[in-house]
């Protein structure tokens, strides 16, 4: 088993074989290496560990063999070099953003990423002299036009949160190649089971492992994912330094999360499909946002960039805020709350939770109406899912 190159096999494989390297024990199963510190051999042996030229733990703040395990199984999957776990999805942002920057640099970032995402880069890195300018993520043109000679990277989330939108990775990476520039895409909605960013010409990506990869809302955790050289020179030393790790409890989960990745997704995207489609037969709906639906706007760009359309689905009442709080209210088994990539099913108002720190301008320019509604598609029974929103729709 050690010396399989997994590289030769494909994801669903990868996701359940690749990184576990047996140890003396022949256990079938991952171990949770819960240890701070290992031995060395010898001062010579601890001497070589420290410069990196011999391979080997040295302290589980950025070496240990669960967080090990996790890295190279994800990497595999998304086709990169190297992953490094991080504590959280923000954290491994945080990551890129400290190991790329310096001030005086400048970033150009989706309008319609994770609101933290956003906060990061405006408050924390714009302290530090770091620029950050926003465009709307399907404008191709927009975002050539914002690159500035001291433009570092682009940073993008497709399909974007709550609506959906899909911006063109391959031609976004020309963009930014063109002009010396790199691009992150946050492979959040997707991951790797739907969408390969680093294929289509990405640089790096980032993960909330805490959504789909656990699948299950159990641990927070992250993963940035590139090439052997960017990670060695930008990324690996600043969680050396910066220290935002996962811990092994974390990664031994997010492991056995990724064994079924694939089938979940698969499953999430057929219940997704499913709600959409019905969804658009409900009076009362005003609008139905989904990649797979012929309406949607980037719906052929989702068909070539995607192997399906995503577990995520939202929709406009045209009964604005009154109908969709009713709606919400009205479920019994869905859980109001913001997560998302749960087995269980989710339900939220953005303009009143996600976005609601944004002013009315600003989130109509997002697109976020009062009346809409975004679900997170878990894996009950479809029909149980829609009698829950029928009757608060009737
Ligand atoms: C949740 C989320 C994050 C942040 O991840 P945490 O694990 O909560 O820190 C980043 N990007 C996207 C798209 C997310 O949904």
């Amino acid at each position: 088993m050690q010396d399989i190159d997994w590289n030769d096999y494909a994801l669903e494989t990868q996701a359940i074989r690749a990184g576990h390297k047996r140890s003396h024990e022949d256990e079938h199963s991952m171990p949770i290496f819960t240890t701070s510190s290992y031995v060395f051999k010898s001062a010579e042996d601890a001497a070589l560990r420290f410069t990196g030229q011999v391979p080997g733990n040295i302290y589980s703040r950025f070496t240990n063999p669960t967080v090990n395990a996790f890295q190279e199984r994800l990497a595999l999957m998304e086709k990169g070099e190297r992953c490094l776990g991080f504590a959280s999805g923000m954290a491994a942002i945080m990551a890129v953003g400290m190991g790329l920057l310096k001030a005086g640099d400048h970033v150009v970032c989706s309008r319609g990423v994770f609101g933290n995402t956003v906060l990061l880069f405006q408050n924390y890195f714009g302290k530090f002299g770091v620029s950050t300018d926003f465009v709307g993520l399907t404008d191709t043109a927009a975002w050539a036009a914002a690159i500035k000679p001291n433009t570092r990277f682009l940073f993008l989330e497709t399909p974007s949160n709550p609506l959906t939108e899909i911006a063109d990775i391959a031609a976004l990476a020309d963009i930014a190649h063109a002009h010396g520039c790199l691009l992150i895409v946050d492979n959040c909605f997707c991951t790797p089971a739907l969408q390969k960013p680093l294929e289509l010409g990405a640089d790096i990506i980032v993960h909330s492992a805490t959504k789909y990869i656990d699948g299950q809302g159990r641990c927070v955790g992250g993963a940035v994912v590139a090439s052997e050289d960017i990670i060695e020179k930008a990324i690996y030393p600043y969680l050396r330094t910066g220290g935002a790790s996962m811990s092994p409890f974390n990664a031994w989960v997010f492991l056995s999360g990724l064994e079924t990745l694939a089938v979940r997704m698969k499953a999430h995207c057929d219940n997704a499909f499913a709600l959409a489609r019905w969804l658009e037969q409900q009076p009362g709906v005003a609008k139905v946002h989904y990649p797979g639906l012929a309406s949607h706007a980037q719906h052929a760009l989702a068909q070539r960039q995607q192997s399906h359309f995503g577990g995520i689905v939202s929709f406009e009442l045209a009964g604005g805020k009154a109908a969709a709080w009713q709606l919400i209210d009205a479920t019994r088994m869905v859980s109001i709350t913001a997560n998302l990539g749960d087995v269980k099913t989710t339900i939220t108002h953005p303009a009143s939770t996600t976005h609601g720190r944004l002013t009315p301008e600003a989130r109509a320019a997002a697109g976020i109406e009062d009346g809409l509604v975004r679900v997170s598609v878990g894996l009950e029974a479809i029909a149980d899912i829609k009698a829950d929103l029928l009757r608060g729709l009737a």
